[in-house]
């Protein structure tokens, strides 16, 4: 069903089992949870699919050692499972990470967990080597039976110089460990869609469709495309609005408790080949003089760091401001002191905010990031229950999502069918599981598609095994390499276009690929990628025109990318 036959069917049949309002890794969670159980659900998104905090995160699937000094045992342990159910259920986007935390003295913090256990401190110290020992010996015990990567271990000074001569002399030694990190988060939440689309054909995702008002039966949604409103009665409404959630209980008439206390944190992508190496592959994790966590990563080619930790209102205000990218380009100096990093460096600025749990903590970084079901039962005249998601973490999204749909199941009398614990999302299934098998699995698909084995593998690298289906569309017509970006064909393009629910520009250049992420957008590439858009959408001139204003200025305004308009090509 395309967008239109979904629109239709929706005023057609008002009536629905599950309404889940915001498309973000939660809500999606959730979503393909209840498909797999034979639940009709539709949900809907104000905006893109995946474009809130799941697109705004430090792409980390971890189990959040820090969280260890909050006594956050539980959320640790699960969160450390659930990134190794990714790593075996999403290997195309899920990758295991080396993670470094130079470290400058051996025992400080040590007093930091029993104080905060006693509401003496109630800011974050700075941690020395035994602390970050005793950490790491229990995030390695949680996993114990279930290990995937390796343990985690220490290096004295001179050995890890020798490793990272870059690094900052003044430390006393480093701690290796292993976690998780995802290059294309919106990927992972777009596939697990259009996973749930196929396997349950009364399950619908809108994108584009905000949930503007309610009252005791019925909800009322726009479609920000066309203006147009619909009226679904649902039996169960979930809030999966992350930090929107207070605005959509409001707009539910539900204003009676607040939920959510977010906190905006923002990134930068580094074009900064020095630094990249000085990681040596390896995620550098530290703390700021602040207290604050720092990352520094290799990404796809390019450096990420981030992030801040600022209390937010509204989310809809989120933008990395000057003040923070001064604020993170200083905490790399304090790593790796003799490179030079400076705004020329910045290919790109993102911020997200985070749900937390309103909390009246002193310090944002005490506010746990556990996930929970806020509830408001159908009594009275209100005819449907609201469970709203709070907190959460992107790594833990399936788990939330189960306990979600087993509330949902239980409202609505029906049994759970079947676990997504073991289940393969898009890319990541029959994923081959050797360097062997990856090539016999190209060769196959050479044999079909007559395509390069190079380029099979640029698309494998890309798309998992939903290569396959690329590659098929790619093989059905001619093709050719973008004239400013070439790693893309046109025929590549059109099938993202055309296949993954696409409805502006931006969703293309923005989360179905990583193009202005990496810093690759300019005017002349986006004038070709409106071109190719528009010609398998059916755009008009003037559509088209609007649309690349409409990027130009997303860019500008959410990510500090300028772009100069380029006239119209046709
Ligand atoms: C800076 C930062 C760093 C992070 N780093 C990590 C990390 O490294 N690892 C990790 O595991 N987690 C991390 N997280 C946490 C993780 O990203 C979030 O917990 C998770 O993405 C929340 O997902 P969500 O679906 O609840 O919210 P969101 O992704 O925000 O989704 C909510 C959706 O609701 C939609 N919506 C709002 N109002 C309406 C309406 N009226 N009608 C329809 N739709 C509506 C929004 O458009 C949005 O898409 C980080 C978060 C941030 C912000």
């Amino acid at each position: 069903m395309n967008r239109q036959e979904t629109l239709q069917m929706i005023k057609d049949n008002p009536d629905i089992s599950v309404l889940i309002i915001g498309a973000g890794v939660n809500g999606i969670g959730t979503f393909r949870d209840l498909a797999m159980q034979g639940i009709d659900v539709l949900m809907v998104d104000k905006g893109d699919f995946s474009a809130g905090a799941s697109a705004g995160s430090s792409h980390m699937l971890h189990g959040g050692i820090r969280y260890l000094e909050n006594a956050e045992f539980r959320l640790v342990r699960e969160a450390l499972h659930e990134r190794n159910r990714m790593l075996q259920n999403a290997p195309h986007y899920a990758k295991p990470l080396k993670t470094t935390i130079p470290i400058f003295k051996w025992f400080s913090g040590m007093l930091n967990a029993p104080l905060k256990f006693l509401d003496i401190l109630d800011r974050p110290g700075e941690r020395g080597a035994i602390v970050i020992k005793l950490g790491l010996t229990m995030y390695d015990w949680f996993v114990r039976k279930h290990r995937s990567m390796p343990t985690h271990d220490f290096k004295l000074k001179d050995a890890a110089l020798k490793e990272y001569p870059q690094m900052n002399p003044n430390i006393t030694c480093v701690a290796t460990y292993y976690d998780a990190w995802m290059p294309y988060p919106e990927r992972i939440c777009l596939e697990m869609i259009l996973d749930a689309e196929a396997i349950n054909p009364d399950c619908h995702a809108v994108n584009y469709m905000s949930a503007v008002d309610g009252d005791n039966n019925s909800i009322m949604l726009r479609d920000e495309v066309t203006g147009e409103f619909y009226t679904v009665k649902p039996q169960v409404v979930i809030n999966a609005g992350g930090p929107w959630i207070d605005f959509v209980n409001e707009r539910m008439g539900q204003n009676e408790q607040r939920f959510i206390g977010g906190t905006k944190g923002s990134h930068l992508i580094l074009d900064h080949p020095e630094l990249l190496e000085a990681t040596n592959g390896s995620e550098i994790f530290f703390e700021n003089d602040d207290g604050r966590i720092v990352l520094i990563f290799p990404f796809v080619g390019k450096v990420m760091v981030g992030t801040t930790d600022i209390h937010i209102d509204n989310p809809d205000d989120a933008v990395c401001t000057e003040e923070e990218v001064d604020y993170i380009l200083g905490m790399i100096d304090k790593v790796f002191p003799s490179i030079e990093v400076n705004r020329s460096h910045v290919v790109f600025r993102f911020s997200g905010v985070r749900p937390l749990p309103y909390s009246d903590a002193s310090t944002t970084g005490q506010i746990s990031r556990d996930h929970s079901i806020k509830s408001i039962p159908a009594t009275g005249d209100l005819q449907y229950p609201i469970h709203s998601l709070v907190g959460g973490k992107w790594t833990t999204f399936r788990a939330f999502a189960e306990h979600t749909t087993d509330v949902t199941l239980k409202d609505l009398k029906r049994p759970r069918k079947t676990s997504t614990q073991n289940v393969s999302i898009g890319g990541g299934r029959g994923y081959p599981q050797s360097e062997q098998a990856i090539n016999n699995w190209l060769q196959n698909l050479q044999h079909k598609t007559e395509l390069p084995l190079e380029r099979l593998r640029e698309l494998f690298d890309r798309y998992g095994t939903r290569a396959e289906v690329v590659a098929e569309y790619i093989s059905q017509g001619n093709d050719q390499p973008l004239e400013h970006h070439s790693v893309y064909s046109q025929r590549e393009i059109e099938f993202l276009v055309t296949d993954e629910k696409l409805v502006h520009l931006d969703d293309l250049v923005l989360r179905r690929s990583l193009i202005a992420m990496l810093g690759f957008l300019n005017a002349e590439l986006l004038s070709e990628l409106a071109d190719v858009t528009a010609n398998a959408l059916g755009w008009s001139d003037a559509l088209k025109q609007t649309e690349i204003e409409r990027t130009i200025q997303i860019l500008h305004k959410n990510h500090q990318v300028e772009l100069n308009p380029t006239p119209i090509s046709k």
